[in-house]
């Protein structure tokens, strides 16, 4: 293995909640490009275990570590462990993230705080861990998983996309502060994509959502880790502040 045969060789990731879904996708990804990946997650230790060993076929270190990304003193050791078995990191997903469906008048103030504080502190707390070693390094890549909701708003969904959208605000004014230190921030802002996420959802639910997407069908975790292992290459620093959206065309 080597730079040529494999981009992120010798670079140091960490993803948050990449137990399940979105996150583990990304975090195979990033091992499949060469990177060295930290598996965050909250609950799901054998989940997170089997996916670091399914980065670890790829040929690179992956080390599950618990941590509630919503808490500062779990960072710290999230970062110290990271820092001490992989090294330091030069990519930060921030893929961490709860779902709620509510009508803004039944939703609660502690609902609302949970979700702020899963979709919007974590990153948050997250980029500002990382941005001590990237600021040192002069290099970095910090990508926010956000949503089309956060861009277009859904109803019955409105703390989530707040939430959502305050990722891309986020995004896009901490690309503008770390440019100059040479390090991207960007937010992937995806469509529906088939995980446990949608078990809110029932089947009819679903097959409205996949006819009223333009490809005919939902996303799959993989459709977005593709996207986020494109934004992760040291080729891709000129792209910055910026919004995709893979959504199969259901948000234009
Ligand atoms: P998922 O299957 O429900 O997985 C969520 C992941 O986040 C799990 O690994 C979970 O860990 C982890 N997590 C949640 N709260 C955490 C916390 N406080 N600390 C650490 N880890 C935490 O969700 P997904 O569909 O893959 O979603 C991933 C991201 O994509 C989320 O930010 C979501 O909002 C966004 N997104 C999803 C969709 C979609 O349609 N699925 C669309 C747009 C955006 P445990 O397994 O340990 O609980």
């Amino acid at each position: 293995m080597n730079e040529r045969t494999h981009p992120l060789f010798g670079q140091v990731a960490i993803v948050t909640g990449a137990s399940r879904g979105i996150g583990r996708a990304i975090a195979i990804e990033l091992a499949r490009l060469g990177a060295s990946v930290a598996i965050n997650y909250k609950y799901s230790r054998e989940s997170a275990e089997e996916a670091a060993n399914e980065c670890k076929a790829q040929g690179v270190t992956a080390l599950p570590v618990q941590a509630d990304v919503t808490r500062q003193e779990d960072i710290d050791r999230l970062l110290e462990t990271t820092v001490m078995y992989l090294g330091q990191p030069d990519i930060l997903v921030n893929n961490a993230g709860i779902a709620s469906h509510s009508l803004l008048i039944d939703t609660t103030e502690t609902e609302w705080d949970h979700l702020m504080d899963a979709n919007l502190k974590a990153p948050f707390l997250c980029s500002k861990a990382v941005l001590q070693y990237m600021i040192h390094k002069r290099y970095g890549r910090i990508i926010n998983i956000s949503s089309i909701w956060g861009i277009a708003g859904g109803s019955g969904e409105t703390a989530y996309s707040a939430s959502k959208g305050g990722l891309i605000a986020l995004t896009k004014a901490l690309a503008k502060e770390m440019g100059p230190a040479g390090i991207t921030v960007n937010a992937i802002a995806p469509g529906v994509i088939d995980t446990d996420m949608l078990s809110q959802l029932d089947t009819r639910d679903l097959a409205m959502l996949s006819q009223e997407t333009p490809v005919g069908r939902l996303g799959t975790p993989q459709d977005i880790a593709s996207v986020a292992g494109f934004l992760a290459l040291p080729s891709s620093g000129f792209i910055t502040g910026q919004i995709i959206s893979p959504n199969g065309g259901i948000l234009t």
